[in-house]
């Protein structure tokens, strides 16, 4: 763990040091409650194709807002709740509560779209994370090929072990994205090992994509690679007119970011899809 909390902790001057343990503290004591007292909800981002303008999918985005703590972003408590075992609680959460989502608004006649759900380390490291998402998806009735689960590279401990939980997964029907490509120590051999079906371009390469030419060759690059491995790619965090320019000639044609839509409330998604659905139904 890069972010583990000893770490974090003695890289702190001394005097902030009690606070950031007490706020570790807090954070863990109420997390333990926020289930049962339903303080977590979903927010869902759209991922749009640049060719047709329409919302293929939707990644959920786990928001926390707790009485006494106010809103605690996932940054600060997904690695608490990993450290402390809740991650499995939570995780399976947000699964159910995405596949259910997404099988309503199916239901309710809407465009249909996949949905994304992040998957923590602990929870990729869990041998009974495949039969627990099978059982979701029995359960709400939603077809695995809506279900994307992404995972980063930061998540595996041995490629054996890894490629054989994704094999299970894939098993499923679900599709399997990589997050944050392009930031880990070896992506490529992740690529080479994994039976990924889609990566997710990191945004600090879109971020550049404007300033510096390296970052635009790499994009570049990482789409055309894409392409010849017959994967599917995103580019997250496009904020701006420009970088959508870059990205349509580079010819990626899967985009998220603040551009389009800010992660937002199940109710406003609902909205922009019926749109969606008006236009071409
Ligand atoms: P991620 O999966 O890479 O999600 C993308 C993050 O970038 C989200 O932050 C999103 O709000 C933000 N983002 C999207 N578009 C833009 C943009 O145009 N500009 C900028 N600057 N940011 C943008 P968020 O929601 O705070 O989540 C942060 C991270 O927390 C996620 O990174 C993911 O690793 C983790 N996370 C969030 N929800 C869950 C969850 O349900 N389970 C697990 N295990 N992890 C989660
Ligand atoms: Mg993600
Ligand atoms: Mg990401
Ligand atoms: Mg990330």
């Amino acid at each position: 763990y890069s972010t583990g909390i000893v770490e974090t902790v003695l890289s702190t001057p001394l005097p902030h040091r009690q606070d950031q343990f007490q706020r570790r503290m807090d954070i863990e004591f109420y997390l333990r409650r926020a289930i049962d007292n339903q303080e977590f909800h979903l927010a869902y981002q759209p991922v749009v194709d640049v060719y047709t303008n329409q919302i293929v999918g939707l990644e959920s985005l786990i928001r926390w807002n707790n009485a006494t703590l106010g809103h605690v972003p996932p940054s600060d408590f997904i690695p608490i709740a990993e450290e402390c075992g809740l991650i499995h609680e939570i995780g399976e959460w947000v699964l159910k509560e995405a596949c259910m989502q997404n099988k309503r608004w199916q239901e309710a006649g809407l465009s249909k779209v996949f949905v994304a759900v992040n998957l923590s380390r602990r929870q990729f490291n869990d041998s009974r994370l495949s039969r627990m998402i099978q059982t979701i998806l029995e359960k709400t009735g939603l077809h695995p090929k809506y279900l994307e689960l992404e995972i980063t590279e930061s998540m595996s401990m041995e490629v054996e072990l890894a490629a054989d939980a994704l094999r299970q997964l894939k098993k499923l029907g679900v599709r399997v994205a990589m997050d944050d490509f392009g930031t880990g120590y070896s992506s490529l051999g992740y690529l080479r090992d994994f039976p990924i079906d889609k990566l997710k371009i990191d945004q600090s390469f879109i971020k550049g994509l404007i300033q510096s030419q390296v970052n635009a060759v790499i994009v570049n690059t990482m789409v055309t690679m894409a392409r010849n491995l017959n994967l599917l790619v995103v580019a997250e965090g496009v904020e701006t007119e420009e970088e959508l320019q870059v990205l349509r000639e580079c010819g990626c044609r899967l985009v998220q970011g603040y551009y389009f839509s800010q992660p937002v409330m199940a109710k406003r998604i609902e909205e922009m899809l019926h749109l969606e659905t008006k236009q071409t139904g």
